[in-house]
């Protein structure tokens, strides 16, 4: 079975994904809407028992053991078929990436397989409301309490914490050292008392995300993920597959300029918008050359991607919004678009954040000033 090629792999997953697509959820991006765990989850089990659940993991975790390129064409033809690919990126890709780098052979094997066949669902802990881009000024305090660490403090912008089983979570466990040396990285129950998640309703009127509060949190010691105080280290490679994942989306943004196109034809354009259409399909293909020529790699040039796609799909929507006219702006859903698509350049690192990582990182400019 590992022997599969490339191709062979990709014929049978088009395959099964015709025969079942019709149970999955719609494609909800990257982190399933509360509305749609149920159908989420059983997505996911469905995915597991077929043998398309963690395609590049070890077998040992319950993985399929074969390479990246197996799981890119698994991702394509999710794409292509308008599924989500799995049920949600913090557990499949943040969690379980972290997990298997970092994790020891206890919390592999407690966690692993049981993220894959969708037992336990992740959320991710990391924002604070006095560190978003300067994630490094978190200020959630995790003390050594005998076996426990004593966790107080806040965390926002949890995107799907009311549903979720388990968070990772950025906590400060060295009040002392330099801001980036004093911080861990802990895998969380979400259920421990002191726990309260309260929703926040954003400005598309759903309620997508959770504000965390934790007074007197007990979490286990051996919850600890990688070395303590070492957690930047982690957090850091985290997001990095963050954004290497959101760059994925490519295909999703080829199959919106489509029906870009198709929102154009039969209708009168005028030439600004004629030209703001054109524009749009040719920095989409730039992009998309760009990205195969990368492949989904998690790396420094993941900022490049996720810049360009999310900024790239804003101004979808916003045009989408125009071409609609201004009676689609009260209800509609270009107008539901329209207030959905900021999100995207903030989340993950916003736009401005990715552009000094191109500019320093990248480019080799001079670094802004760090006060
Ligand atoms: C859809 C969505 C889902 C999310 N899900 C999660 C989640 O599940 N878990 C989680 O922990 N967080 C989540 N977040 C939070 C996200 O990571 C933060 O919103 C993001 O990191 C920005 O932080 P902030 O909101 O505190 O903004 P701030 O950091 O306060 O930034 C405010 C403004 O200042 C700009 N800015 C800040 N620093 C610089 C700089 N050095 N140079 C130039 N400009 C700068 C920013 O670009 C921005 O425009 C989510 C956000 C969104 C939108």
């Amino acid at each position: 079975m590992n022997e599969i090629s490339v191709d062979d792999f990709q014929t049978s997953a088009r395959e099964w994904l015709v025969a079942n697509r019709t149970a999955a959820p719609r494609d909800y991006g990257a982190i399933c809407p509360p509305d749609l765990i149920t159908k989420g989850i059983s997505w996911q089990q469905q995915i597991e028992s077929a043998g398309y659940a963690g395609i590049h993991w070890p077998t040992q975790f319950g993985g399929r053991g074969l390479t990246p390129q197996h799981n890119a064409a698994w991702m394509l033809e999710c794409a292509l078929a308008g599924v989500p690919p799995f049920l949600n990126m913090v557990g499949l890709v943040l969690a379980g990436g972290a997990l298997q780098r970092f994790g020891t052979d206890a919390q592999q094997h407690e966690h692993l397989h049981a993220t894959l066949r969708a037992e336990r669902v992740w959320c991710q802990l990391f924002s604070e409301p006095g560190a978003g881009s300067d994630l490094g000024g978190l200020s959630t305090k995790a003390e050594r309490d005998g076996d426990d660490f004593a966790v107080n403090g806040q965390k926002v912008w949890c995107s799907g914490g009311r549903y979720s089983d388990w968070g990772i979570l950025m906590a400060r466990t060295d009040p002392e050292a330099k801001k980036h040396d004093g911080i861990s990285f802990f895998l969380c129950p979400m259920d421990l008392p002191g726990i309260e998640i309260r929703p926040l309703k954003q400005m598309t009127g759903e309620a997508e995300f959770d504000e965390v509060f934790f007074t007197d949190v007990h979490l286990p010691a051996r919850q600890l993920l990688g070395p303590i105080h070492g957690g930047w280290g982690v957090g850091m490679a985290v997001l990095t597959s963050e954004r290497g994942h959101i760059g994925t989306s490519i295909i999703g943004l080829e199959r919106r300029l489509e029906s870009m196109t198709g929102l154009a034809e039969g209708r009168e354009l005028n030439a600004v918008e004629r030209q703001r259409l054109t524009a749009l399909i040719s920095r989409g293909s730039s992009y998309k050359a760009m990205a195969q020529r990368q492949g989904p790699i998690a790396s420094t040039a993941a900022s490049l991607m996720k810049l360009g796609i999310t900024e790239m799909m804003f101004a979808t929507a916003m045009l989408r919004g125009d071409l609609a006219g201004v009676d689609a702006t009260l209800e509609s859903p270009e107008a539901f678009g329209m207030l959905a698509a900021p999100g995207g350049r903030i989340a993950g690192g916003t736009s401005q954040v990715q552009r000094n990582i191109i500019g320093e990182r990248l480019l080799g400019l001079a670094r802004e000033p760090r006060p």
